[in-house]
């Protein structure tokens, strides 16, 4: 019958295409995108709709991407399986999430230290144990745990922060979306040479603001 719930296998098969057909085609982020289910990283009405390709509210007024864009973005940033990753925005986690899968060592950090809490307890609830998740302001970077092989941000900044580009390793890659937050923005990708960074112009995307400091709630 046409109008049959999906199965689980179905609802996979499609999620899978419709990443395909946006242009996901590495096969390693592909693999970590069916195994990470996105259901687990939405609350109520919001986790029925897990499997369509659209950003969705999370608390705090945040928004957890779109999944072709989360899907990307990970491929842009090649991630190699003895990389250590830094993701500014943890949001609801899922980008986290996928990354644990591809990294040897993935730390992400938000403004909302509610995001990081819930968050951290999905995470242990997965067992992905090689995530650390931080309350901080992440423009700063993670001064402590720098140099990274990888740095991913998930909220738009008029620039690619100074501290961010000084805590990527030579060979590094960075991918992030600038430009203000009320038009449409560009991901980038910065790579850091022996003699300074290469840029270049991904397409255009829509993401939360980069905001400086803790929030107010915190
Ligand atoms: N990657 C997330 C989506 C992120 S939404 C996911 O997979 O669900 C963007 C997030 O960036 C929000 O949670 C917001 O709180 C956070 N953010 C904005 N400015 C920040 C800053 N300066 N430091 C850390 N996090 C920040």
């Amino acid at each position: 019958m046409n109008d049959a719930p999906a199965s689980n296998a179905e609802r996979t098969m499609q999620f899978l295409f419709a990443l395909r057909s946006k242009g996901v085609t590495d096969t390693r982020v592909l693999s970590a995108m069916e195994r990470i289910d996105r259901a687990r990283f939405l609350r109520g009405l919001f986790a029925g709709r897990a499997y369509e390709d659209t950003p969705l509210p999370i608390a705090c007024g945040q928004t957890i991407s779109q999944p072709s864009v989360v899907g990307l973005m990970t491929q842009a940033l090649d991630v190699q399986p003895r990389d250590k990753v830094l993701e500014v925005g943890t949001g609801s986690g899922y980008q986290a999430a996928i990354l644990s899968q591809l990294a040897r060592r993935v730390y992400t950090i938000d403004r909302h230290k509610r995001l990081v809490q819930e968050s951290r307890a999905v995470f242990e609830a997965m067992d992905l144990t090689n995530i650390t998740a931080l309350t901080g302001d992440g423009s700063f970077g993670l001064p402590d745990q720098a140099p990274f092989d990888r740095i991913i941000v998930t909220a738009a900044a008029e620039d690619p922060p100074g501290p961010l580009l000084a805590q990527l390793k030579p060979g590094g890659i960075m991918v992030l979306p600038v430009g203000q937050s009320d038009t449409v923005q560009s991901l980038i990708r910065v790579r850091r040479t022996e003699e300074g960074f290469d840029y270049d112009e991904l397409r255009p995307v829509r993401f939360v603001p980069l905001i400086e400091g803790l929030a107010p709630e915190n």
